[in-house]
């Protein structure tokens, strides 16, 4: 968990398409906006990526 449990609470609800990069809700079949079932669930991915 980050420092945030309100901004991880969100993120959690949300999911990534890997093709158009968008936002959806998590458990979502396919992407609401192309179509692709290509999803991701949005994790605490933004840690120590710039140094
Ligand atoms: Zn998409």
């Amino acid at each position: 968990m980050g420092k945030f449990p309100i901004a991880d609470a969100e993120i959690s609800k949300i999911w990534i398409c890997k093709r158009c990069k968008r936002r959806n809700r998590a458990g979502v079949e396919k992407c609401r906006w192309c179509g692709s079932k290509y999803l991701r669930p949005k994790k605490k991915a933004l840690k120590a990526k710039k140094a």
